[in-house]
């Protein structure tokens, strides 16, 4: 039974940040009636889309009491720089992008740096004071105590917030949008994860898995469309396990623990009712996890035009016995099993995936087998990584990173290769298909032609003519490269 009866039932695609946006800096304007309090802020993104989300948050709230932005830290008070801990070379990119930044205190001996995010989670003693790079310190919960924790390292004082949280979701927290191009933004609908796959530091520096309240996200994408906004992408690292109650005391419990009367907002009615804001407004989400990924949201997708027919489902690897070790909690017959289910309920959908070379004991017939789960899925699009320990994971503690590089190197690159030509056979596939795609801007190449994505996710470029960013328009595929669908516009 649903929370909302009288509303009727109640969301990402992977859209992935891409590397060319790693690092970058954002700005946002005072809300009305705030007035500046004369001090500068700069803020800096690392890692996933939440993460860049989270900076939206935190723009937010310094942007309420009083902090200006700068996109040029030589001349910001405080500089921030959000971060992430998921690979070894993610902080290695943030430590040498921190001590670079130490410059900024010898023209300027006042100037702030914080770290805010994963890193803050994992090394707060290390990079205060051991390495003494930053002054301020604040976890992914702590982000609402920065102006104090400002005020405290203005002080003098060390200034430290990393306390998880079990409550925190920012769900009053209006983000101002700066990722954006006024067309697409991101929507949190949780924080934290639950899961512990072997691998994985995000629930040692993210905290328990919590969901938001579902008006306040109604209330963001309906805040959104009002702005012209075309396309939504609700975010949590793991959305199908979305759940949230009015009653304090059953939110967040798992499916077998709840009662028949428990009152619930799931995922799949979460995602029908965002669907619902407008029909011009386009629905995605991301990550879906295959343990909790069940039919319910398959339905809602394939009933709604503008719930985006896009599903990013990482497998992983393609072997249960290496997927047990992982404690991803499913095998590869479940896995099949849920893609056969995507195939059969939404036939045209686009599917990707998240792929590890090289985990702790890895052999060459579990490579193999990842090997012949993509020859099998046909994946449209997929993530792929080099296994990379991280402290104090389940693998840190239980297995030995024994792969050689050199290994986990050439594992990951006959995983690249064929991705690369399952990707272009896969456009060949769609070469002579008409695509309803949302314009997001101008193409890479020439302000001669536009960009935009179909509803699988495919990045489709063709002449211009006389469409613009935010619309809807009809495109004839032609062409194909491996990474770009290429077209004219239907008249
Ligand atoms: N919650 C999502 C899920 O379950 O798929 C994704 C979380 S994580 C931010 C994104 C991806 O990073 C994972 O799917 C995994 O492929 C990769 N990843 C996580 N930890 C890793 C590690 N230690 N080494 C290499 N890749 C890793
Ligand atoms: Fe990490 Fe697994 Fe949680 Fe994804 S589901 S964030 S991979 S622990």
């Amino acid at each position: 039974m649903s929370l909302y009866q009288n509303d009727s039932p109640f969301e990402l695609a992977s859209k992935k940040i891409d590397e060319s946006r790693q690092g970058s800096a954002m700005e946002l304007g005072r809300p009305l009636g705030v007035q500046s309090n004369g001090k500068k802020y700069y803020v800096e993104s690392y890692g996933c889309a939440m993460n860049f989300n989270d900076s939206e948050i935190v723009a937010s709230i310094l942007a309420g009491k009083g902090y200006d932005p700068t996109l040029d830290y030589n001349e910001a008070d405080i500089v921030l720089i959000n971060t992430c801990s998921i690979r070894e070379k993610a902080e290695q990119t943030v430590r040498n992008r921190l001590s670079a930044l130490q410059s900024i205190k010898k023209r300027n001996p006042s100037a702030l740096i914080g770290i805010l995010g994963c890193m803050a989670e994992r090394l707060k003693e290390q990079l205060l004071e051991e390495e003494k790079l930053v002054d301020i310190v604040a976890g992914p919960d702590a982000y609402r105590e920065l102006p104090h924790l400002i005020e405290e390292a203005e002080g003098g004082q060390k200034a430290v917030n990393v306390l998880l949280s079990r409550e925190e979701t920012y769900a009053d927290i209006n983000p101002v949008r700066l990722v954006s191009n006024g067309i697409s933004a991101f929507i949190s609908i949780m924080r934290g994860c639950d899961n512990m796959c072997a691998f994985c530091v995000v629930p040692h520096t993210r905290g328990r898995e919590r969901s938001r309240e579902p008006q306040s996200i109604l209330a963001e994408a309906k805040d959104l469309y009002a702005k012209g906004y075309k396309e939504v992408t609700l975010l949590g690292q793991n959305v199908d396990s979305y759940r949230w109650s009015a009653d304090e005391s059953i939110r967040g419990k798992k499916l077998i623990e709840l009662k028949d009367t428990d009152v619930v907002v799931n995922f799949a009615q979460l995602l029908e009712m965002v669907a619902q804001v407008a029909p011009d407004l386009r629905v995605r989400f991301s990550t879906s996890h295959p343990k909790d990924m069940l039919d319910d949201v398959l339905h809602v997708m394939a009933k709604y035009d503008n719930i985006c027919k896009y599903v990013h489902l990482p497998v992983q690897s393609g072997s249960s016995s290496c997927l047990e070790r992982m404690n991803r909690t499913y095998d590869r017959e479940w896995y099949l099993d849920r893609i056969a289910a995507i195939k059969r309920i939404i036939p045209d959908a686009g599917i990707s995936t998240d792929i590890i070379a090289g985990f702790c004991g890895e052999t060459e017939e579990e490579h193999q087998e990842t090997i012949s789960m993509m020859k099998h899925v046909q994946y449209d699009l997929a993530y792929m990584y080099m296994y990379s320990e991280r402290p104090g994971t389940l693998a840190a503690k239980r297995y030995a990173d024994d792969v050689p590089e050199e290994v986990k190197k050439r594992r990951l690159q006959e995983i690249v290769a064929l991705h690369r030509a399952q990707c272009h056979e896969s456009n060949k596939r769609d070469v002579g298909k008409v695509f309803e795609v949302l314009v997001e801007g101008f193409s890479k190449r020439s302000d001669d032609f536009l960009s935009g994505r179909n509803s699988q996710n495919k990045v489709c470029v063709f002449p211009k003519e006389n469409a613009k960013a935010g619309d809807y328009v009809m495109v004839h595929i032609h062409d194909c490269t491996a990474g770009t669908l290429i077209g004219t516009m239907e008249k």
